[in-house]
């Protein structure tokens, strides 16, 4: 088994719609991400000997880095005449929770091993854990063959 590692931080803002408490207003926070790829044996470019670039996992957080985190319904973030549509990202699912952005996350994981090594049937499995504070932590899993 084989596992790679990629760590990021990200300064990031975000609200939660409909939620009842300060949540519900405007707020950042430095995000930390981590993201854990594990393989029987990771496909290689056969140029270069190498596996995944670290560089393409760490880019998923830096994407992040400086934005609002919003999500589909937030109509005021997504009108271009209030805000830079440049300064915005879409997290999945009805608000930019942890849950969404860890979501985010995987789905971003699941692009870069899917454009590195096309067509390839490898078994991973893809952990993402999103640390929205010093003492909040969320994390998902999902193995998937890409
Ligand atoms: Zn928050």
């Amino acid at each position: 088994m084989e596992t790679l590692r990629a760590q990021g931080k990200f300064h990031a803002a975000h609200r939660q719609l409909e939620y009842q408490g300060k949540c519900a207003y405007v707020h950042g926070h430095t995000w930390r991400g981590t993201l854990v790829v594990r393989a029987e044996r990771f496909p290689r470019d056969p140029k270069l000997d190498m596996s995944v670039d670290f560089g393409a996992l760490k880019d998923i957080f830096k994407g992040l880095d400086h934005k609002m985190l919003v999500s589909k319904n937030d109509a005021r973030f997504l009108d271009p005449a209030l805000f830079e549509p440049e300064g915005v990202v879409v997290m999945p699912g009805e608000n930019p929770s942890v849950e969404n952005v860890a979501f985010y996350c995987l789905n971003e994981a699941i692009s870069v091993l899917a454009e590195l090594f096309p067509g390839q049937q490898v078994e991973y499995h893809i952990e993402v854990t999103i640390q929205e504070t010093d003492n909040n932590f969320y994390t998902l899993d999902r193995t998937l063959v890409i």
